[in-house]
């Protein structure tokens, strides 16, 4: 059985790629074949079963860390407890509810800092499990920027992050609005990990926040769209822009509704995306019913 090796903070998928060109297989595939895990492209943003089986596979006995250091698993935590995301991944079920709203691509992202450090370090550049959180645009070590890779489009295309075409490669702009939000996505991904009940127990203090006074379904579509203009004048235009398509595309129909889609869709057989989760924590972040969550974490750290 092979063993695997994973660098600080790297990507399962990317220790999967590492592995490959150390022992010299001569394509990605040949190498997935040979350890019988199925080949379509792993999106990293995504609750997806490819990232679920690559962690399993390489993780020799220790699968639950590698999967909450090595993927992006413990911020869907936000949208659903251990549990349900098993079971979503088990189904194959679809883990992107209105997708089709979410702005930003989710392509595999690199800092250009730490992909020379990581070279002059250990030998070889590598995917950071953490420029692939769902919306984050920044570094957390260097401060910069991230940039998007191309799509890649198979498992048998993906290479490290050196290999890339920078010329096809998007940097994220340089805000301060978009940094501040990438560390505040960061500092909860680190709770995350730390403690699965943390995801629930947030929801449910938003919940807390934006009460509705009646159930009323025209009085509950009134108090969303007030809480709207609020959040509205509240957040980063920059962030906003970034992350949903709403704020970005002319003559867009229907009004965003981030309420509705991450409190008040329920027995929904889909995933939402954290994306929804967090823009209304950061928005409400210095309330202190979610203060008191997030700070608790900090001390029993
Ligand atoms: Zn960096």
């Amino acid at each position: 059985m092979l063993k695997f090796k994973r660098f600080p903070n790297e990507h399962v998928v990317s220790t999967l790629i590492r592995k490959r060109i150390q022992l010299a297989f001569p394509s990605n595939s040949s190498l997935l074949n040979y350890i019988s895990l199925s080949c379509s492209y792993p999106k990293p943003f995504d609750l997806c079963s490819q990232v679920f089986e690559t962690a399993q596979r390489i993780a020799d006995g220790n699968d639950r860390d590698v999967l909450f250091d090595g993927s992006t698993w413990a911020i869907w935590r936000l949208s659903e407890p251990d549990e349900i995301l098993l079971e979503a991944i088990e189904e194959k079920r679809n883990a992107n509810l209105r997708q089709g709203e979410l702005a930003f691509k989710r392509d595999w992202q690199f800092c250009l800092d730490c992909v020379q450090e990581d070279k002059l370090n250990v030998g070889v550049s590598y995917w950071h499990t953490d420029h692939q959180l769902p919306g984050i645009t920044h570094c957390m070590k260097h401060g910069c920027p991230l940039h998007t890779a191309p799509e890649m489009k198979s498992f048998e295309k993906l290479v490290l992050p050196q290999y890339v075409d920078l010329a096809k490669s998007q940097q994220h702009p340089f805000s301060s609005e978009l940094y501040d939000w990438s560390c505040f996505v960061a500092k909860i991904f680190d709770s995350l990990k730390r403690d699965e009940t943390i995801g629930g127990q947030l929801v449910d203090r938003l919940k807390r926040i934006l009460a509705f006074e009646s159930n009323k379904e025209a009085q509950v579509t009134q108090s969303c769209m007030k809480y709207m203009d609020q959040l509205e004048t509240e957040v980063s235009e920059d962030v906003l822009g970034y992350l949903f398509k709403y704020y970005t595309r002319e003559n867009a129909k229907r009004r965003l509704n981030l309420i509705r889609s991450a409190l008040l869709t329920e027995n929904t057989v889909t995933v939402r995306n954290p994306v929804y989760f967090l823009i209304l924590i950061y928005w409400l972040r210095n309330k202190t019913e979610l203060l008191e969550v997030i700070d608790d974490v900090k001390i029993a750290a």
